[in-house]
């Protein structure tokens, strides 16, 4: 029986697995983050499946810190992950765990496979542990150490746990099978000796779990059911069953998926976390990063990150995502839901001259076309103005409408303008435009129904909030950021322009209340959305979360040509 409309090989799987009864009518899933780094949208994805599916099937869905490596794992990960697993709506509820939490019984069910013969101490270095691990035509050696007496094993091991060996001096391995045609079957690593500060045991171990060791040993003792992971940990699975069956132990399911990869964009955590330690970026939070942090930064929505991970699906294959469906989704979000603003980024006067000084109106604006319950608010519109540079050419190309000398364009909201005077500094610049205004084209009343060919939007100066704006933009130029000429690293694809700040913007009165974190359509120009660490009521910040238009794909159409 199906519950969900979602239909995938996960969860076809999982409905066999139900009309077997073979985990009797459980479902219960988890997402088990090292924290070793800030999540990212693959995580999202992760999160996402397992979440849903526990949601799905009435199931059971668990945090689970997979924190058996000290050396880089950190309190301030473990934090940036519970509040973005909790972003986006993965209820754990009390089910956070700590594969650390374990160590103990994973040491005794270490020790319980030394007796039976099937773990031993092994010194050799690394090296020679690759040396013979042989090849994938080629059999492996038998390490000189396999044949210890289970005594002799158990002495050394807890001598490792006691601290008496160095690090890399000695190792537990797995005695498996050293002619294995699965290379992850040749007598893998169980425990490391590892000296080192752990962020939550302190110093109680000195040896820590494998992944592999660990990782069947943790979905075990939380009583999952199906153990999601990505495709590089297919091979893996028979060690992982090797573990459970000979130890006895219940049993869960490994599933393997692909893992997300989006153009323009790196998803490897050691290569993210190079970006923040070289300052590449401001930090794992930048809205520039694929971090989950850095989208929030950025302004983009849980729901709209919700939306595109459940729209790419799941599949048994590794593929592209492009990342303007990513983008797709925001705007989509945003379109329905943000308020409209006003908003002139790189801003020329406009003097109306035939407009009374001093007189100040209150024009009525739609707050969102989408939504009719948004209401409407009051723009203050004067005899001077900002509008955009953008909106303005002395010497208009052929099939420019906005405003030039002679022309007219509408002002949205408010009166058809023509421009009669262009103002130049010593230089020749620009400096102002001396306009003047039709009265009887005031929007919404009778008589506005001249039609002119442009309407573009504009902000009352004397009422004009200053603000600073990002413009954030794709932080690679590459599809394919990893793909790189011979000599260079992923570095040299970075998007020297994936960030322009506009210092001397001008924003309609209300965007001086916007809370940080607040979004908006600026009509005409993009989605933004106040920053959270930096925007101030008297000094706003906003970051450009999407452009209105995909306006890579122009791009990218016009290098094909
Ligand atoms: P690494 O192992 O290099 O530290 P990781 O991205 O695998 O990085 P984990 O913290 O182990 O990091 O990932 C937690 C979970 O998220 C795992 O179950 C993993 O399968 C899943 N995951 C990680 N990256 C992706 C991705 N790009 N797409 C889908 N799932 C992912
Ligand atoms: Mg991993």
């Amino acid at each position: 029986m199906t519950t969900t409309e979602k239909n995938d090989f996960i969860r076809e799987i999982i409905d066999e697995d139900l009309k077997t009864n073979k985990f009797q009518g459980r479902v219960h899933t988890r997402f088990p983050p090292e924290p070793n780094g800030y999540l990212h949208i693959g995580h999202a994805k992760s999160i996402r499946l397992n979440y849903g599916i526990a949601k799905d099937y009435n199931g059971k869905f668990n945090l689970r810190f997979d924190d058996t490596n000290p050396e880089k794992e950190e309190q301030e990960y473990v934090d940036s992950i519970i509040e973005d697993v909790k972003w986006l709506g993965g209820e754990f509820e009390d089910r956070l765990f700590y594969a650390s939490d374990y160590f103990e019984q994973m040491y005794q069910w270490a020790v319980n496979l030394i007796k039976k013969g099937k773990a031993y101490v092994c010194d050799l270095n690394g090296d020679e542990i690759r040396a013979a691990r042989g090849t994938l035509t080629e059999a492996g050696k038998d390490s000189p150490y396999r044949n210890r007496s289970a005594e002799e094993n158990l002495d050394l091991f807890e001598r490792m746990r006691k601290g008496e060996f160095s690090n890399g001096a000695k190792i537990l391995r797995a005695k498996i099978d050293m002619a294995s045609p699965n290379i992850n079957l040749r007598d893998p690593i169980m425990y490391r000796v590892v000296h080192e500060g752990h962020h939550r045991q302190g110093d109680t171990w000195c040896i820590y779990p494998t992944y592999d060791w660990a990782h069947g040993l943790e979905d075990s003792l939380e009583n999952i059911t199906h153990s999601i992971c990505t495709l590089e940990f297919e091979n893996h699975r028979p060690l992982y069953d090797w573990f459970l069956e000979n130890l006895g132990i219940y049993h869960p399911q490994q599933i393997e998926f692909a893992r997300l990869n989006i153009t323009y964009t790196v998803l490897s955590k050691r290569r993210l976390l190079q970006l923040v330690q070289e300052k590449h970026v401001s930090g794992w939070d930048d809205p520039r990063m694929p971090t989950l942090a850095g989208f929030r930064r950025r302004g983009y929505t849980a729901d709209s990150i919700k939306v595109f991970c459940d729209k790419i699906g799941v599949s048994k294959k590794d593929s592209m995502i492009d990342v303007a469906m990513l983008e797709w989704s925001i705007r989509e979000d945003l379109n329905k839901n943000a308020q409209r603003a006003m908003a002139v980024l790189n801003p020329i006067k406009v003097v109306l001259t035939n407009y009374p000084e001093g007189k100040v109106e209150e024009l009525s604006a739609v707050n969102n076309p989408e939504d009719e319950s948004a209401g409407s608010r009051m723009v203050p519109f004067s005899r001077e103005l900002y509008i955009d540079q953008e909106d303005f050419r002395e010497f208009p190309p052929p099939k420019y409408f906005r405003l030039s000398p002679g022309t007219e364009v509408r002002l949205r909201y408010a009166y058809i303008i023509k421009c009669e005077k262009v103002i130049k500094d010593v230089k020749g610049s620009v400096t102002e435009l001396h306009c003047t205004y039709d009265p009887t084209t005031k929007s919404g009343t009778a008589t506005a129904n001249r039609k002119v060919k442009s309407t573009i939007h504009w902000v009352s100066a004397h009422h004009a909030m200053n603000a600073e704006v990002r413009l954030y933009d794709r932080l690679f130029v590459k599809e394919d950021p990893n793909e790189v000429e011979e000599g260079k690293d992923f570095l040299s694809n970075i998007n020297p322009n994936s960030l322009l700040v506009l210092t001397y913007c001008k924003l309609e009165p209300m965007l001086g209340t916007a809370t940080p974190g607040d979004r908006f359509q600026f009509e005409r120009t993009g989605y933004f959305c106040a920053d959270m660490k930096d925007s101030k009521p008297d000094a706003p910040v906003f970051n450009r979360i999407v452009t209105l238009k995909d306006t890579w794909a122009k791009i990218e159409q016009k290098g094909k040509k």
